[in-house]
């Protein structure tokens, strides 16, 4: 391996620190790194050479400590180590895939390591005999990101070691979504192939984006020189215990469901019209090529869903990478792509509609509205009850409606219910835009052995009544209290006299007959008079 590295790293004396000289032994002072002796949980140094979790994780991989390299920024610090142990910057160069991911570019630019980027084929599968032709006597190192990002599918095993033996310098696999992956793994191959390194996270399926963990494996004649290069402190204590904590536990492996998440979004996607092709994944996200990816991201935005747009990598000309979320986010997420396409086949300024994000530091919540069609809605606002009561809202009022909302629950439901109520209000007072046409009041409905009146007036004055008497204190995980809060705050935000009265003897069935006909009162006072284009107010102004 000494032939692959760079020379001044071959005779690089590392640092020493204070704690390389202690063997053993029945110490209890400790004197010699200049540390604090008063304990707070971190006042020693961390141990550098990480010998517990090298330990741990080579168990895991069923490898040698030796051949274990544990870097504490993610994957950034050995992609970095890569490049520092084997190039000489401003002679040497690297060959890389594209596309793929794009640390390795930023790496190489910082090293000043000339980056050789080989396209895929137009199937995404490996250009062996391009990758290789890329190389001469100053290529160091070749990178392979399998399952790679962002096409997401994972390469033939055989093809890679094929390229490793036939590549004189190091080969990179990046199999930071190999878990996703049933095509398997090159870790397996480094004893017999010594010039490769594999790269793995923990930020991916081990759910540990935050910790910063990324680790390399490769013969121990190479992990010897990246240890030799890394900071002699690079893995705090904290980041060192978690992970061995997380790892002992073994929580945060989702695999089984996101691979059954993947394909069931798989499959919803490729019955979308606006969706041309779905690529295979084995990662935990999805490449689709739409009918304009610009378009389709900004709508996503809009209506409060992130996705990565790769319209403008090569060969990912209209394409967007989307994480596999839970359940509950893909079925939004497929919704939003359902609904896109029959928005896109309206003529514009048909339909009102309306979309209000609202964030603050208790709540984010978007929601959105479309008084004319009643298309699939979708509602998650945390608090189950709730989400009962307002399905009753698009059910009732014939109209589609979005609610997303992440709230402080671990405080209680207050600030959920209440800015949902603000949100919603809002959105439908936007949506009704100059109110030209509408009906303006609206109800009275039965509900078994219960009886609820929702009086309303969409003229723009506010007015709020409410007497509703409940017997229980709970209904669900929603305090019985609380209805009155959110129908204030609804009635405000929406500028409207709302009154709502209700008896019966059953909570579940006094509480949900109020929402359907607020809901049916909504119905009635949003409707459209097709022939009447007036504003009904004699005053002219509403
Ligand atoms: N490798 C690949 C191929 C990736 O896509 C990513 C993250 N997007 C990483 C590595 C980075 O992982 P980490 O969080 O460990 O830096």
């Amino acid at each position: 391996m000494e032939r692959y590295i760079r020379n001044n790293i071959l005779s690089l004396e590392p640092y020493s620190t204070a704690r390389d000289d202690f063997k053993g032994g029945d110490i209890s002072v400790w004197l010699d790194a200049n540390e604090s002796p008063y304990p707070n949980g971190v006042n020693r140094y961390p141990d550098p050479h990480q010998k517990k979790l090298k330990d741990r994780i080579s168990r895991l991989f069923n490898i040698a400590p030796e051949s274990v390299f544990i870097g504490g920024a993610g994957s950034d610090e050995a992609i970095d180590i890569v490049f520092r142990v084997f190039c000489e910057p401003g002679n040497d160069n690297a060959i890389a895939i594209t596309p793929s991911y794009g640390v390795y570019k930023v790496a190489a630019a910082i090293n000043d390591v000339e980056i050789r980027e080989v396209l895929l084929n137009d199937d995404f599968s490996l250009p062996a005999e391009r990758l290789l032709s890329a190389a001469d006597e100053k290529s160091k190192l070749l990178w392979i990101c399998s399952p790679n990002n962002p096409t997401g599918n994972a390469f033939p095993k055989k093809d890679i070691l094929e390229i490793a033996d036939r590549f004189d310098g190091i080969v990179i696999v990046d199999e930071a979504y190999a878990d996703f992956s049933e095509k398997g793994s090159l870790i397996e191959d480094i004893d017999e192939h010594p010039n490769i390194v594999v790269l793995r996270t923990f930020s991916k399926a081990w759910g540990l984006a935050g910790l910063r963990a990324g680790i390399a494996i490769a013969n121990k004649n190479i992990i010897k020189y990246f240890d030799r290069v890394k900071y002699p402190y690079n893995m705090s204590s904290i980041i060192q215990n978690e992970l061995l904590r997380h790892i002992e536990a073994g929580t945060g492996n989702h695999i089984p469901e996101t691979t059954e998440e993947r394909e069931k979004l798989a499959a919803g996607l490729r019955k979308v019209n606006c969706v041309k092709t779905v690529y295979p994944s084995d990662a935990n996200f999805i490449l689709v090529k739409v009918t304009d990816a610009d378009d389709l991201y900004g709508y996503l935005i809009d209506n409060g869903v992130i996705v990565r747009n790769r319209t403008h990598m090569p060969l990912c000309a209209d394409t967007l990478r989307i994480t596999v979320g839970t359940p509950g986010e893909n079925r939004r997420v497929l919704k939003l792509f359902k609904n896109y396409k029959s928005i896109c086949n309206e003529t514009p300024g048909e339909r009102r509609t309306s979309t209000v994000c609202r964030k603050t530091s208790e709540t984010q919540i978007t929601v959105a509205v479309d008084l004319d069609r009643n298309i699939e809605s979708y509602i998650d606002t945390g608090l189950k009850f709730l989400d009962h009561m307002l399905w009753q809202i698009p059910h009732h009022a014939g109209i589609a409606l979005d609610i997303t909302c992440h709230g402080d629950l671990e405080v209680d439901e207050h600030h959920t219910m209440e800015d949902v109520a603000i949100a919603l209000g809002e959105t439908l007072l936007k949506a009704l835009g100059d109110k030209r046409g509408i009906e303006r009041y609206g109800f009275v409905l039965p509900m078994d052995e219960s009886r609820a009146m929702v009086l309303i007036d969409l003229g723009g004055r506010i007015d709020f009544q409410w007497d509703v008497t409940f017997t229980r204190e709970y209904i669900g995980d929603t305090p019985t209290e609380i209805f009155r809060h959110f129908f204030h705050s609804l009635c405000c935000a929406m500028k409207c006299n709302l009154h709502i009265s209700a008896r019966g003897e059953n909570n579940h069935h006094i509480i949900e007959g109020v929402f359907k006909a607020f809901a049916r009162a909504l119905k009635m006072a949003v409707k459209k008079d097709e022939f009447n284009y007036e504003l009904p107010s004699s005053k002219g102004i509403l």
